[in-house]
């Protein structure tokens, strides 16, 4: 085992029960190639792995070969819905698809026609999750989600509260990308991974396979394959994780 995984490794061995965590891939629709390269690592590894598809930016063949997946392994593969269009529009500040330059009637209409798309190619396989891009939305879209029917609601932990109304809230802890392009990138990650399962909460990992190279892929081959060894370490879909596990 190589030493950057050390840390999480003997957090593991000391827990008094299983460490969940999940994975969740967004802005399926890009690069499709590097989401094939993705699929593969996690497919070795049989661990399942979230997608959050951008409704907007999916071909027929992306769509058809994911369903084809979901109706083959169900147990390896969620997907749900992130965003439209992944377009910002803030005229300033920070980007955000579903944030206050829109009404929250502009919302609704953006977030049903994402629905309609993806109910369309994955029908009732498609979870009732919702990552907004950038991980940011407002009060209104959580308002139109529970409206729309959506369960869960998927950001970055120590995001702003928002009222969930009736959603339950799954957030990420790493962003994967983020930490492997800083300085010492695996003692980092190697850092947050263990930190995320002594919390004792599901530990959620973001991925953008759209920007990741076969180099970052192999440290992350490298966690499944801890992960899937260890008794304590548990790879869990995010419907599973809101089954399981007390989520807010
Ligand atoms: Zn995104």
């Amino acid at each position: 085992m190589s030493p950057w995984l050390e840390p999480l490794r003997s957090v593991l061995d000391g827990a008094p029960g299983k460490a969940t965590f999940f994975f969740r891939d967004d802005d399926g629709g890009w690069g499709d190639a590097r989401l094939h390269a993705l699929l593969g690592v996690f497919e070795r590894h049989a661990a399942p792995l979230d997608l959050a598809v951008i409704p907007a930016a999916l071909g027929g063949e992306l769509a058809r070969e994911l369903s084809a997946r979901l109706r083959a392994a169900p147990e390896l593969l969620g997907v749900h819905q992130h965003g439209y269009t992944h377009c910002n529009h803030q005229s300033s500040g920070r980007k955000c698809e579903f944030g206050d330059a829109r009404s929250r009637a502009v919302q609704r209409r953006d977030l049903a026609a994402g629905a309609e798309i993806l109910r369309e190619r994955f029908g009732l396989l498609l979870d009732p999750i919702f990552t907004p891009p950038w991980n940011r939305c407002n009060a209104a879209t959580v308002g139109c989600l529970a409206e729309l029917g959506f369960r869960m609601l998927s950001r970055n932990r120590g995001a702003a509260p928002l009222e969930l109304r009736g959603l339950s809230e799954l957030p990420v802890d790493i962003d994967w990308c983020k930490v492997i392009q800083g300085e010492l990138p695996l003692e980092r990650l190697g850092s947050a991974l263990a930190t995320a399962a002594a919390s004792g909460r599901p530990a959620g990992v973001m991925l953008h396979h759209a920007v990741m190279t076969e180099a970052d892929l192999a440290p992350l081959a490298e966690l499944l394959r801890l992960l899937s060894t260890l008794p304590a370490g548990r790879c869990s879909l995010m419907r599973e994780v809101a089954a399981t596990c007390e989520v807010r």
